[in-house]
């Protein structure tokens, strides 16, 4: 049967893994917990006491022992889940915490880190048959629609409208602005170009859910 990779992108707390979880279960796919793996180095600093009493952190040690850093997920029998492992030690609970949760962020704003978790996230989507969620999975870590399929559907919208348009100006604004977004410092969450938008803040689990897997077998009928 076809596989494919699923970029659920969100704020916090917005019931993103609650989704992905259950996604990945009902399609026996793996569920990746990027957040976790930025949360799994945060608690490593802080082990490593690489911030300091005013929350500071000492960028250039991380990145030295960076390397040293090693993250996996192992399945746990008792939930049916996957448990982010650092350095071989299960970190699942303590990860949750508000000591990493208030810092976790910081850690996430280093292009060092970034760079080298999204390369890991990559590695682990080629696979396919991969849930992976985050702030920039439709758009760092798992992009789809090319630089041409986005300016081909800009270019027929304002025709549509009646607007002048250039393929080629539009094209070149559309790869500009990607190489500016992707050589910034850091990478805000942005929606990527082919998401499918969702507001669930008047759904239930249950809808979101029957909502998620009805737009999932419309890319599989595809
Ligand atoms: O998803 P969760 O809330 O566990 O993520 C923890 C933090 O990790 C976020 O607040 C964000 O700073 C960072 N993060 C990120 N990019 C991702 C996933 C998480 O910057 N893909």
């Amino acid at each position: 049967m076809k596989k494919i990779t699923i970029a659920i992108d969100g704020y916090s707390s917005c019931g993103k893994s609650t989704m992905a979880k259950e996604l990945a279960h009902r399609l026996g796919y793996v569920y990746v917990d990027t957040g976790a793996m930025y949360r799994s180095v945060t608690l490593f600093a802080l082990r490593e006491h690489l911030f300091d009493a005013e929350d500071t952190l000492d960028a250039d040690r991380l990145s030295a022992l960076l390397p040293q850093v090693r993250i996996d997920f192992r399945l746990n029998p008792e939930t049916g889940h996957a448990d982010a492992c650092l350095n071989g030690e299960n970190v699942e609970q303590k990860i949750r915490g508000l000591e990493v949760s208030s810092r976790v962020s910081i850690v996430a704003a280093q292009p060092f880190v970034r760079e080298m978790l999204v390369r890991q996230q990559q590695a682990m989507g080629e696979g396919k048959g991969i849930v992976m969620d985050g702030r920039d999975i439709g758009t760092v870590v798992l992009p789809n629609a090319s630089a041409e399929v986005r300016a081909e559907r800009r270019y027929k919208e304002l025709q549509a409208k009646g607007q002048p348009a250039d393929y080629e100006s539009i094209l070149k604004n559309v790869q500009d602005r990607d190489y500016m977004d992707s050589h910034r410092e850091v990478s805000p969450l942005r929606q990527a170009d082919d998401a499918i938008v969702l507001d669930n803040s008047h759904l239930t689990i249950a809808q979101q859910d029957a909502w998620l897997m009805d737009r999932v077998r419309e890319k599989l009928a595809e």
